[in-house]
């Protein structure tokens, strides 16, 4: 559930660049500005009033850019008026006089542009398959998107565009043949490991002073285009390749137990996004060193470690079976294999104290089966054989000690380290022993 939240929230989001708070949105303003006063002055003389919203329509390309969702259908209508008095303008306009040329001029870039919106096709495929993404074509006309090819809104309402269903990368119909970047879900299943050093950066000079994935001339100085460093992967992009999205970089947490959001590129944040909920680090081989500070992580490792102990109990269990008890981990499947491996939404939820709660409370439950409400289960437990004496014992109480030949348990005080022989596992010697002998 956590996951599918974070996919919709990233959907919806991260994907419109224009998107931002109000001051970043200021220096376009100020773009759109100047193109209007440049357009009126163009046609300071111009008698009607009308000619100057013809213009303001028509050169001010920002004007287009803004994100409200009920625009869409005015703004085209309102297009189509700008250039129906455009003509209007050109015909009233002392023939071959620059301002006349001008107007020319505008009316070929207004219709451009009301062509650059409408989809030359109207019936496109539903699902098309370009560099391993599987596009499925979108209904919704409402919507506000932005194209993840050529960092322009989608203007749902005549332009046709498509989602990737692995990836969620998104664009015009009319940008995908442009396409170069392969899906990431296929990187995700076939590459599976995460960059975990910190920010691996090899130096703009090695990229050719090139965006890392569209080779677009970039450098620092923003000139002919800024480079933005992705955190992940330590290279440079565009800004048409990096939104400065940000995310919590896996080798930041492995090795710093870091968790500030950090900027990453496009890419970057649509494989961090699918990857977040694998179970790929194993954390006592990549950094055993953490389970020394960090608390929580001992703590997980153990309710972990109890639930492996439990898990025999209730796949032999019918009642346990039919409460589907281990399907309350379904989120978390690898708990239910292995207690090694962390995906980095565990490690996440371990810092913020989530996972420890959900999995105490989860833990407990398991308990209460075993011990109190299931006569079988119960009947499973064992009597201390060193000592035989006190309460029954199961393998996740905390006081015992389990043989790691046979799976017998004591209390810890009892068997306290592996010098003690387990009487169980002798007796089993001794038997053998007997039958060698009868066969003689
Ligand atoms: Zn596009
Ligand atoms: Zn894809
Ligand atoms: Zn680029
Ligand atoms: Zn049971
Ligand atoms: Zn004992
Ligand atoms: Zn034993």
């Amino acid at each position: 559930m956590e996951y599918d939240e974070k996919l919709a929230h990233f959907r919806q989001t991260r994907l419109n660049p224009f998107d931002r708070g109000e001051e970043e949105d200021q220096p376009e303003g100020g773009k759109a500005t100047q193109q209007h006063e440049a357009s009126s002055e163009l046609f300071s003389e111009t008698k009607t009033h009308s000619s100057d919203r013809t213009m303001d329509l028509g050169l001010a390309e920002d004007h287009f850019s803004r994100p409200v969702g009920s625009f869409v259908a005015s703004d085209i209508e309102q297009l189509k008026l700008a250039i129906e008095e455009c003509k209007k303008l050109i015909l009233e306009l002392p023939e071959h006089s620059e301002r006349q040329k001008d107007t020319v001029v505008k009316l070929i870039h207004l219709r451009l542009k009301l062509q650059e919106l409408k989809d030359p096709e109207e019936d496109e495929p539903n699902l098309r398959v370009i560099l391993e993404h599987r596009f499925s074509k979108e209904k919704s006309k409402s919507v506000k998107q932005t194209c993840d090819k050529c960092s322009t809104i989608i203007w749902g309402l005549i332009q046709t565009w498509y989602t990737c269903t692995g990836c969620y990368y998104r664009c015009h119909s009319k940008c995908m043949n442009q396409i170069t970047k392969p899906c990431v879900r296929s990187k995700v299943s076939h590459q599976s490991e995460y960059e975990l050093s910190i920010c691996p950066e090899i130096g703009l000079d090695r990229q050719d002073y090139r965006c890392a994935e569209c080779r677009t001339p970039i450098s620092l100085r923003g000139v002919p285009s800024e480079a933005r460093q992705c955190d992940y992967t330590g290279q440079y992009y565009c800004s048409t390749c990096h939104w400065n999205d940000t995310a919590i970089i896996p080798a930041r947490v492995i090795h710093n137990w870091e968790f500030e959001p950090r900027k990453v590129c496009r890419s970057s944040m649509r494989y961090l996004t699918l990857m977040m909920p694998r179970p790929v680090l194993k954390m006592k081989e990549i950094n055993p060193l953490l389970f020394n500070f960090v608390e929580e992580l001992v703590e997980i490792r153990k309710l972990r470690h109890d639930i492996l102990l439990m898990k025999p109990y209730f796949i032999t269990c019918k009642e346990a079976m039919e409460a589907r008890l281990l399907l309350q981990l379904q989120d978390r499947q690898h708990f239910v294999e292995n207690d090694d491996m962390y995906s980095l939404q565990d490690l996440i939820d371990i810092s913020t104290g989530r996972l420890s709660c959900s999995l105490t409370e989860i833990h407990t439950t398991f308990a209460k089966h075993i011990k109190l409400d299931c006569e079988r289960c119960q009947a499973k437990g064992f009597v201390c054989e060193l000592c035989k004496e006190g309460d029954v014992l199961f393998p996740f109480d905390s006081h015992t000690s389990v043989c790691h030949e046979c799976s017998a348990v004591f209390h810890r005080d009892c068997y306290y380290d592996h010098s003690t022989t387990c009487p169980r596992c002798a007796r089993m010697t001794d038997r053998q022993q007997d039958e060698v002998e009868e066969e003689k």
